[in-house]
């Protein structure tokens, strides 16, 4: 018998730079490939965020990517520094993010500079995740103009979503929740240097018991609608039980 899959669940791994904690990394890749789960990755071209830096770690993480890569790996520009400052999001996920002291010029040379790392290292970019999900205004207006950039992966909409020029795939969770809660579309964030082995394992655990189907997701296929009213009552319904959950 087979079972309809309507719904899909993308995993995204963020925070991949040279000081991250490159043992659960390699580990967690490694396991989602076996299991020909697709694999993203937020690389941060150049962190210079403390808070994130391993003192055991220090690799060449363009090169890791390029390998991964040629395993089916797709890598996100994941900002250029990570260095987080405070500020108002636009789509109010978040109360910090990079760029949001930045004039709009500061911010496409930013920018600029991560595409530039990514294509000097030969690094396919899939698209953007701003850290720490702050979006400023001016931020997407440099997002929305630039060539290089199609995705944002960030924003709590039921499904692939487009606003004004930028194609906007969700991202509403930090783990995997049971199927019927689910909407059309979950992204799934990830930090894999915060996680331990233990709830790694966990994860795939709940992986495997679940049809490889619903991970399987071609970009390229995926349709990007019209934000409507519906997305933004979705939208409000989450950052309340987010609220309520703090
Ligand atoms: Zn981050």
């Amino acid at each position: 018998m087979t079972q309809k899959i309507n719904k899909k669940i993308a995993i995204r791994l963020d925070d991949f730079h040279e000081n991250c904690d490159l043992k659960k990394w390699e580990y967690l890749v490694e396991e989602l490939i076996k299991r020909k789960i697709p694999v993203h990755i937020g690389l941060i071209p150049r962190n210079r965020d403390q808070n994130i830096i391993s003192k055991t770690f220090n690799f060449n993480h363009w090169e890791k990517a390029l390998n991964w890569q040629s395993q089916g790996v797709h890598f996100w520009i994941h900002g250029f520094e990570h260095r987080l400052e405070k500020g108002s999001c636009y789509f109010s996920l978040s109360k910090k993010g990079e760029f949001f002291n930045d004039e709009i010029e500061t911010i496409r040379q930013k920018i600029s500079k991560s595409i530039s790392l990514f294509n000097l290292n030969k690094i396919d970019i899939t698209g953007f995740i701003a850290p720490a999900h702050g979006y400023s205004e001016k931020l997407l207006k440099v997002l929305e103009q630039n060539k290089s950039i199609n995705v944002i992966w960030d924003g709590y909409w039921p499904a692939p979503k487009k606003h004004k020029n930028i194609n906007l795939l969700p991202q509403q969770y930090w783990d995997i929740y049971p199927l019927f809660l689910l909407p059309e579309f979950s992204g799934i964030c990830l930090h894999p240097s915060a996680m331990s082995f233990r709830k790694i394992n966990y994860l795939l655990k709940k992986i495997d018991q679940l049809n490889i189907s619903y991970f399987q997701f071609n970009l390229k296929n995926v349709k990007f609608k019209k934000l409507n009213f519906f997305d933004q009552i979705f939208n409000l319904f989450y950052r309340i039980i987010k609220f309520i959950k703090h």
